[in-house]
């Protein structure tokens, strides 16, 4: 494999404040823009783990000993540093992930968003205090749990991290990461800005290394709780075994978002929308538009898609997928779909981009006529491309959307508000949309999708997450001895 003209510092593990560069054996960090070789990453083993759990114990005291307000004011100097460091911070992710500069400025920006909610912390998390009989007190307070993990995928380098991170940390925890061993670059930089924002050495930590490491999070018995953000498949392995560890577990997982389009629906808009959502971050995300169900006449809405897909070019407006590997395995769920009778109206097959030709690109591709029972319609593909499915009836294409074991996102398109909300109310998914293709909740809503799409209770971001990060200490006061006495307060 080439090394790379411009490759960056090997990556290091960091525990205590301090980079650690042990002898450990890694693995090559590859751009998917051109192939080349930008870094190493170790594949760290437990001992590194426990000692990065112990710097964290150590942390917990005086970190959780803080005020939340006080907590915060390191969060306020870290979304500065977020902005200031914008470009920085873009190109890495452009480099290790392969999308295109804007998304990565986007992804910056939502990080930014994540931490302005954090900052709102102590304006939300409300303790109560109630005389609940004469001279008798009950209030609660939120306390932190202690060492907590956060485990990452490889899609947003930048932002599923900190959906995690700020809220986490502000709540008094400290907290262990581990990235995706595909991406682990963005992350030593938010180490170092996390530190020149104030962060106490101890309180956030990195192991980077692969399932190894996830097992020994999912196994150890101080870290209290785990998040988790990547495929299915796997989020049920880590829900299961941090469980029976009896950890406190939150697992969010792939998706097969489905976009519902009406014959009334605006056609530019829609086109704009699902073209939009299918192709960004070349289909790499939780939230792309994967499978749409036309109903009934919708050819003109098709034809101003494939029109949109055929402005998006790769290497330009559009990205590199991940590896070689995804790229092989995106190209071979459209030969099926092809040999299974599907139509391919825009395919992105064998594209290459002049310049990068040892990157992992692979075109806009719209493909119609897609049944249901093909794998390429059940399917996670994470990859731009927009499987149509048509039917003369709504129920049905709810019925396909319901059918699916994921439940991310589900979109209707309509001018119709009765029919919105008709689709909105029916469909089994966590995150809804109506004339948008990608519908993520901005902070203050929580993210979060149903059924195989997450595991655990609550969502991820925003107010849920005070409940995942916190527990409650509900106590009660009598002070005055002349209180009725009873067998209860
Ligand atoms: P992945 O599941 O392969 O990896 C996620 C993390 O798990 C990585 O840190 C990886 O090192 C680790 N891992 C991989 N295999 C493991 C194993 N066998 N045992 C233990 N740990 C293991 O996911 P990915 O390919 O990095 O990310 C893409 C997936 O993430 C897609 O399915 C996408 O839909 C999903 N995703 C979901 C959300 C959401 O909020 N629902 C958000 C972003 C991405």
């Amino acid at each position: 494999m080439k090394t790379s003209a411009t490759a960056f510092s090997p990556v290091a593990n960091y525990i205590n404040g301090a980079a650690i560069n042990d002898p450990l054996p890694s693995m090559d960090v590859i751009s998917p823009l051109d192939g080349t070789v930008i870094s190493k990453v170790p594949l760290s083993k437990r001992e590194t783990l426990n000692k990065a759990v112990e710097s964290a114990q150590k942390a917990f005291p005086a970190w959780s000993g803080q005020t939340l307000k006080e907590r915060v004011q390191v969060f306020f100097r870290f979304r500065q540093l977020l902005e200031k460091n914008l470009e920085e911070l873009s190109k890495l992710i452009v480099a290790e992930n392969g999308k295109t500069l804007d998304e990565a400025r986007a992804e910056v920006f939502k990080g930014m968003e994540l931490c302005e909610f954090t900052c709102s912390l102590p304006q939300i998390v409300r303790d109560e205090v109630q005389e609940v009989s004469q001279g008798i007190e009950c209030r609660t307070s939120h306390h932190p749990l202690g060492v907590v993990a956060s485990i990452t995928p490889f899609n947003f380098p930048h932002m599923v991290p900190m959906w995690t991170i700020p809220n986490a940390l502000a709540l008094g925890n400290c907290m262990i990461v581990k990235p995706s061993e595909m991406v682990p670059l963005s992350m030593q930089r938010i180490a170092q800005l996390l530190s020149e924002a104030g962060l106490p050495p101890g309180v956030f930590n990195i192991v980077n290394g692969d399932r190894q490491i996830v097992e020994a999070i999912c196994d150890h018995p101080d870290i209290k709780a785990v998040s988790f953000v990547g495929s299915t498949r796997v989020a049920k392995i880590v829900y299961q075994r941090a469980g029976s560890n009896l950890k406190r577990v939150l697992c969010m997982g792939g998706a097969k978002n489905h976009l519902i389009v009406l014959p009334d629906a605006n056609t530019e808009i829609s086109a704009a929308n699902i073209a939009a959502s299918m192709s960004g971050c070349a289909g790499q995300r939780c939230m792309a538009a994967s499978a749409m169900v036309g109903v009934g006449k919708v050819d003109h809405i098709v034809a101003a898609i494939c029109e949109e897909a055929r402005k998006i070019v790769p290497g330009e407006n559009l990205g590199a997928v991940i590896t070689a590997e995804a790229k092989a395995r995106i190209e071979r769920y459209i030969d099926e779909a092809e040999r299974e009778g599907a139509k391919i109206l825009v395919d992105g097959r064998n594209v290459s981009v002049p310049g990068q030709e040892g990157g992992f690109y692979v075109g806009p591709t719209v493909i119609d006529y897609v049944r249901p029972d093909m794998k390429i319609a059940q399917e996670e593909v994470f990859g731009p491309v927009l499987s149509i499915m048509r039917t003369d009836d709504v129920d049905e294409a709810i019925r396909i959307e319901n059918a699916s074991p994921y439940g991310n996102a589900a979109s209707v398109f309509t001018q119709n508000g009765k029919m919105a909300d008709y689709v909105t109310e029916r469909v089994s998914a966590g995150m809804a949309g109506v004339n948008i293709g990608v519908p993520v909740p901005r902070e203050p809503f929580s993210f979060g999708g149903w059924n195989e799409s997450r595991f655990g209770v609550g969502d991820i971001t925003g107010h849920s997450s005070i409940g995942f990060w916190t527990q409650l200490k509900k106590t009660t006061t009598k002070w005055n001895p002349e209180a009725w006495k009873d067998w209860m307060s």
